[in-house]
């Protein structure tokens, strides 16, 4: 009679696990689906959307912890003036397709005054936050392609960064130059996919499977290897050349001038400097003036890292703890 009661509890028990199982397997899909239901309809926010995303907190609140409060909503642009998002486009990046003219030129997809504005080399403190200040007082939005090893130091500012709405993408483990003679194609390789590992640990999800080269230094080889990882590259149509300028003056300058020339791109900036964040208000309400309209490129589907680089990264993080008294008996003050 026990043995009997044993099992039914254990098979009650059994089915509860597997319930809660499927619910949070179901409520992750849920998830990661719901931003490529906003880009494919290239519109804000729709009813649907906001069903679901209500349907997502409604999940998050019975299943797991019921004083978590709702997710915080994008806010709301309080700037009547303000820059903003024209259009979201949405990238299939099967096979690892190229942009920005300097380097690919068979996809163009930008109509004539439409900029992208991407930022490399972060998340820096100060100049990040300044620079995602400066996009959210215009309501826009760029693409980040965060250094993994800055990550890894700062993962609260690239939270932030996703935070904000801004699409995050990769830009090596330690900013190697990939092109250069010293670097076999194995650590070419472990660049980029440390990488995308570091920057997933440091928000919690994948990024966007977007790639820029540092120093936009194409590697063949590795151009070939990002096509069969389905990650698409980016090159630049418009290097800011912000790195270089003295001032913040000189980056609107040189942006505006080769804008007004090309009359729309890809552009390059770094948020990682200090002159760039500087200059992004002015430079943002110059685009306005001139007419120019930003566009957000999205992924249709985030990166899946690959496991091997992504518990590589977890194991170096973790050295074995070897002190185990507390820490008035291993320091002692001796003189004052
Ligand atoms: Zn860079």
């Amino acid at each position: 009679m026990r043995n009997a009661l044993g099992l039914m509890l254990a098979s009650v028990a059994a089915a509860v696990v597997i319930t809660a199982v499927w619910f949070f397997t179901a409520s992750r899909h849920a998830e990661l689906s719901a931003p490529a239901t906003v880009a494919a309809a290239q519109v804000a926010p729709l009813p649907a959307v906001k069903a679901a995303a209500a349907a997502q907190n409604a999940v998050d609140v019975t299943a797991s912890i019921p004083e978590k409060p709702a997710a915080a909503p994008q806010p709301k642009c309080s700037n009547p003036d303000a820059l903003g998002v024209s259009r979201v486009v949405e990238i299939d990046t099967t096979g690892g397709p190229g942009f920005g003219f300097e380097h690919f030129k068979q996809l163009d997809f930008l109509a004539d005054k439409e900029v992208v504005l991407t930022f490399d080399d972060g998340p820096w403190p100060v100049n990040t936050p300044a620079v995602l200040k400066a996009l959210s007082d215009e309501c826009t939005k760029g693409v980040f392609f965060p250094i993994g090893k800055h990550a890894s130091y700062h993962p609260e500012i690239l939270r932030q960064v996703a935070a904000a709405g801004q699409t995050i993408g990769a830009h090596t483990w330690s900013h190697a130059n990939l092109n250069s003679k010293k670097m076999t194609e194995q650590q070419a390789t472990d660049e980029v996919e440390k990488g995308f590992s570091a920057v997933k640990q440091a928000l919690g999800t994948a990024p966007s499977p977007f790639f820029r080269f540092p120093e936009l230094q194409h590697n063949p080889a590795t151009v070939s290897y990002l096509g069969t990882r389905n990650i698409a590259i980016f090159s630049c149509d418009l290097d800011s050349f912000d790195f270089r300028a003295s001032n913040p003056e000189q980056i609107v300058h040189t942006v505006m001038t080769k804008l007004d020339k090309l009359g729309k791109g890809i552009i390059l900036m770094h948020d990682f400097q200090k002159h760039t964040a500087e200059a992004l208000p002015e430079l943002l309400r110059r685009l306005k003036a001139g007419g120019y309209k930003v566009v957000q490129m999205k992924a249709k589907t985030p990166l899946q890292t690959l496991p091997e680089y992504d518990e590589a990264l977890v194991k170096e993080a973790k050295l074995p703890v070897t002190n185990t008294r507390p820490v008035n008996s291993v320091v002692q003050t001796v003189s004052e």
